[in-house]
C-alpha cells in the first residue's frame, strides 16, 4: 500500500500534495480553487482552451472579491492564484504534466465513455498509488474504475455546486475501491473544511436519490391539478420550511439537468417506480423551457409578475404531508439499503440541499406511524407501487420506535 494512503501521508497530502483537476467548467474550476486556497499546487486542464481562460478569469475575480471583502490579503490572493497552473488540452502531452499529482479529480462532461478515456490515460501516467477521483453526479464509480488497471484507487468525490461554498462532499466507494483510498480522499476534503459523507456506489448516490420525490411528487400533484406551481412552492416553503419551492428550484437547476438526473436514477435502478420521471418535465425540456437560463420554465423570467399562490392552509398541509412522506420513506430506505449511516443521511440532506432538518429526525417529529399511514393511503388510492413504504419504515412504525435512533 502506498505511503500516500498511510496516516502520516494523508497529513502530508492534506497540506502539500499536488492536486490535478480535469475539466475547468463550473465544478472543476470551483474544486481547483478550493484546493489552491488550501495550499496545494494545482494543475487544471480542459479540452477547450476557452474554458481554461474562463476558469482563470473566474479565479482572479473570486480572489479580487475576497480581497475587497477583507477575507484575505492581496499577497495571499496572489499566492493562491500562483499555485494554479492552467493546462490547455487533454492530449497525451498535456496529461503527462499530471504525473506528480497525489490526486486527480475529474469534472468533465457527464458521459461514461469520455470519463473512461481520461481515467484510462491517467491510470498509466500518475503513480499507481495516486488517487483518481470522479466528480460524477450519476455515473457508476465501478464503471469508471473498470477502465483502469488500478481500479482500487478510483473513488467518487462528489462536490455540490458551487464547490467553494457548498460544504457537502459525497465520498463514494465502488466495490472495487480499496477503503484506504476512500479514507484518504475523505481526510483530504475534510482538511479543506468540507463535510464529507461516505456513500455506496448507488444510482444518484445519496442526495440526488433521496431528493427525487421533492421534484417528482410535486410534478405529480401539478399534473393532477391538485394545485398550481406557485401554490405547491408556497406550501413547501411557508408550511414545509424548505428554503426554495420545487418549481423555483427546478427552474434554477434547469429542467434539462434535473430531468436528466431523474432519468438516470430511474434507468439505473432498473425502473423502480419510485423514481419514475415526469412526462410534464420532459415536455418542458423538449420545449426549451429550461428555467432561468432560457428565460422561461415553470415561471417566466421576463420581468412579468410571478403568479400568486392559493394560500389555503388545508391544501398546503396536504401537499407538505405528501412530499414529506415520500422524502422520509427515501431516507429510511437509504438506511435499510445501507447506502450510508443514519447520521450521514441527516448531514447530507441538510448540507447538500439545505433541507431545514434531517429527514429521519423530521420523520420522527411527524411520527413514523403517520408517515406510514400517508404512504399507505396513497398506495391504496393510486394502486401505484411508487408509494410503497420501505420495510424498515413499517417495522419502526409498528413497534412505535424512532427512525433516527433505530
Ligand atoms: P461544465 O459543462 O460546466 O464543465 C465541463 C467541462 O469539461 C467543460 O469545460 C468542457 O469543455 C470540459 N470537457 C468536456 N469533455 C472533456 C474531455 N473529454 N476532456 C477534458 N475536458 C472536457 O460541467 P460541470 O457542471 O462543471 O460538471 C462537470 C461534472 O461534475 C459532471 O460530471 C457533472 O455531472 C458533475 N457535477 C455537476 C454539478 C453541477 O451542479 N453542475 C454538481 C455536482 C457534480
Amino acid at each position: 500500500m502506498s505511503a500516500l494512503v498511510t496516516d502520516s501521508a494523508q497529513g502530508r497530502m492534506a497540506s502539500s500534495g499536488m492536486v490535478g483537476v480535469i475539466g475547468a467548467g463550473a465544478m472543476g474550476a470551483g474544486i481547483a480553487q478550493v484546493a489552491a486556497v488550501h495550499g496545494h499546487a494545482v494543475l487544471l486542464a480542459d479540452a477547450q482552451p476557452a474554458a481554461v481562460v474562463r476558469a482563470r478569469e473566474g479565479h482572479a475575480a473570486a480572489m479580487a472579491r475576497d480581497v475587497e471583502k477583507g477575507r484575505r490579503t492581496r499577497d495571499d490572493a496572489d499566492a493562491v492564484l500562483a499555485r494554479i497552473t492552467y493546462v490547455d488540452g487533454v492530449d497525451a502531452a498535456s496529461l503527462a504534466a499530471f504525473a506528480p499529482c497525489a490526486i486527480v479529480i475529474e469534472a468533465i462532461i457527464e458521459q461514461l465513455a469520455a470519463k473512461q478515456t481520461i481515467f484510462s490515460a491517467l491510470d498509466a501516467i500518475v503513480a499507481p498509488t495516486a488517487i483518481l477521483a470522479s466528480n460524477t453526479s450519476s455515473l457508476s464509480i465501478a464503471a469508471i474504475g473498470g477502465a483502469c488497471r488500478h481500479a482500487d484507487r478510483v473513488v467518487g468525490v462528489h462536490f455540490f455546486n458551487p464547490a467553494p461554498l457548498m460544504p457537502l462532499v459525497e465520498i463514494i466507494s465502488a466495490i472495487s475501491t480499496a477503503p484506504a483510498y476512500a479514507d484518504a480522499a475523505l481526510a483530504l476534503v475534510a482538511g479543506w473544511g468540507k463535510t464529507p459523507v461516505r456513500v455506496k456506489d448507488t444510482p444518484g448516490f445519496l442526495v440526488n436519490r433521496v431528493a427525487r420525490p421533492f421534484y417528482g411528487e410535486s410534478l405529480r400533484m401539478l399534473e393532477e391539478g391538485l394545485a398550481d406551481e406557485a401554490t405547491i412552492d408556497w406550501a413547501l416553503t411557508t408550511i414545509g420550511g424548505f428554503r426554495m419551492g420545487p418549481f423555483t428550484l427546478m427552474d434554477l437547476i434547469g429542467n434539462d439537468v434535473n430531468f436528466a438526473v431523474s432519468c438516470s436514477v430511474y434507468e439505473n435502478t432498473f425502473h423502480d417506480p419510485r423514481y419514475r420521471p415526469s412526462v410534464t418535465q420532459q415536455r418542458y425540456r423538449e420545449a426549451g423551457w429550461l428555467g432561468q437560463k432560457s428565460g422561461r420554465g415553470y415561471y417566466r423570467y421576463d420581468g412579468s409578475p410571478k403568479p400568486a399562490p392559493t394560500e389555503d392552509t388545508v391544501l398546503g398541509q396536504q401537499i407538505v404531508d405528501r412530499v414529506l412522506a415520500m422524502l422520509v420513506n427515501e431516507a429510511v430506505s437509504a438506511v435499510e439499503m445501507q447506502l450510508a449511516t443514519s447520521a450521514d443521511i441527516e448531514i447530507a440532506m441538510t448540507k447538500g440541499v439545505n433541507y431545514p432538518r434531517g429527514l429521519l429526525a423530521w420523520g420522527d417529529a411527524i411520527g413514523a406511524a403517520n408517515v406510514l399511514a400517508e404512504l399507505e393511503r396513497m398506495q391504496r388510492e393510486y394502486g401505484d407501487p411508487r408509494y410503497r413504504p420501505s420495510r424498515r419504515l413499517r417495522a419502526v412504525a409498528h413497534r412505535d420506535g424512532r427512525l433516527l435512533d433505530d
